[in-house]
């Protein structure tokens, strides 16, 4: 048997407790700012069908033809690791009935995979939390799924989110635009990557995304989509960036904005940021009308965003607004008299909400005591052989350097409950 150790798959990355207190704290602003828009939650498995995804996401896309996570069970069914969670909220909200002329709000959160060359940013496994709202044709739902994520940016205290805004079009004006796309790709085909002259005949709405300077070079005489939107499309962008300022949401209309994803069919944007480095955008989304009829439902129109958690906790990172936790008391406990004391005195303080450590291992009060100053607690009580017999517990702040009282027990949570905010404040 080998003796070596096992390390984590590539792209797949361990959340250590320090990692986990920040994106808890990201993920607490979630929850609040998605009830505060009347969002509600749903969960889906991590493992689907894979025709689900081959059949949203669109066969010539990366995700599709190289970088989904696909193997047959036991059973020889084809599954697939989720790379994104519209598709299975499609098919959740079509087999639960929730998808039959009616509206939902709903926001998930979760991991996703993707076989991607790992870099920083982009990862095999890794987090999404997203918004789908079904049910509505208007931009009006548009508008407030952007005033949401705006929302959750401030509440996190991010810094410098630019929000780019496009619209694709569907049906007829579509067609004649990407027909004119082809054609005038075509014709400088030799001047483009090699990536974008693949792309060009199977998907080449993707060439617009090309980073390669001089296919981007290229581009700046590409037709542009938003001269192929017929009245009403035309309308509805108009009325979502009305929304926009109305809210005082800036902007900016980049007409080669396109998503990796084929199901969008109107509206669609993206969250950047300079802080992030190559990979910069954070957050994306727009409109996918044609989705839930594709997938055998009703046709429903929807909307929604998808927001790569990774990228959104290195921004949060860089802001200012970051807590570390810290926990309440540690018990310092010297000989069995104080242990009958301290292990009940530990539950209740539990029960009253304050968080609390027992001393583990044994260990003089030195011991005791460097581990507490150690640990993130706020506050020793030491119990030792007088203060057992004398119905007395000693209160040490560890933080603020206040001096330590003796205090009786049946006095304890109110004394700790006034310390313990004072400890705060000093908790670095
Ligand atoms: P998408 O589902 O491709 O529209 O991506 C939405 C968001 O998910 C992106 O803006 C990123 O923040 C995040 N994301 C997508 N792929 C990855 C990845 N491989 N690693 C980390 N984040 C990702």
């Amino acid at each position: 048997m080998s003796t070596s150790s096992i390390s984590s798959i590539r792209g797949m990355a361990d959340y250590l407790p320090e990692a986990c207190e920040i994106l808890e704290q990201v993920e607490t602003a979630i929850r609040d700012v998605t009830d505060i828009y009347g969002y509600r939650q749903i969960r889906t498995p991590i493992v689907e069908k894979t025709d689900l995804f081959s059949r949203s996401i669109g066969e010539a896309t990366d995700i599709v033809e190289k970088e989904m996570y696909t193997f047959q069970d036991r059973n020889g069914d084809c599954l697939t690791l989720r790379p994104e969670a519209t598709a299975s909220c499609v098919r959740a909200g079509i087999q639960h009935g929730l998808l039959h002329n009616q509206t939902n709000r709903l926001w998930y959160l979760g991991p996703m995979f993707r076989y991607e060359r790992p870099q920083k940013g982009r990862y095999r496994q890794f987090h999404q939390f997203g918004i789908e709202a079904f049910g509505w044709t208007g931009p009006d739902i548009d508008a407030e799924i952007i005033s949401l994520g705006t929302r959750l940016w401030e509440v996190l205290g991010l810094e410098e989110t630019n929000l780019e805004i496009n619209y694709l079009g569907s049906g007829s004006s579509r067609l004649n635009y990407l027909k004119n796309l082809k054609k005038f790709l075509k014709s400088r085909s030799a001047e483009l990557d090699d990536y974008s002259q693949n792309r060009l005949e199977t998907n080449p709405l993707r060439v617009l995304d090309s980073k390669n300077v001089t296919t981007q070079k290229v581009l700046e005489d590409a037709p542009e989509i938003l001269d192929y939107l017929d009245v009403t499309e035309r309308r509805h962008f108009d009325k979502l960036l009305k929304y926009l300022e109305l809210t005082s949401i800036n902007y900016q209309v980049n007409t080669r904005l396109v998503r990796g994803l084929d199901y969008y069919t109107g509206a669609v944007y993206e969250w950047k940021s300079n802080y992030l480095g190559a990979q910069n955008a954070f957050c994306g989304g727009g409109r996918y009308d044609d989705l839930v009829a594709q997938l055998g439902g009703s046709d429903l129109p929807a909307t929604g965003f998808a927001c790569g958690m990774e990228r959104l906790v290195d921004l949060y990172n860089q802001t200012k607004s970051i807590k570390k936790r810290s926990g309440d008391i540690y018990v310092v406990m010297l000989g069995t008299a104080a242990e009958n004391v301290g292990y009940p005195l530990a539950e209740t303080l539990r029960r009253a909400n304050i968080s609390t450590i027992c001393n583990c291992g044994g260990g003089d009060i030195k011991k005791q005591l460097r581990r507490a100053g150690n640990s993130n607690m706020l506050i020793a009580i030491i119990i030792g052989e007088e203060e057992a017999a004398n119905g007395q517990l000693t209160v040490k702040p560890l933080r603020s350097g206040d001096q330590q009282l003796t205090v009786a027990q049946n006095e304890i949570i109110n004394v700790l409950r006034l310390q313990l905010e004072r400890e705060t404040s000093f908790f670095r």
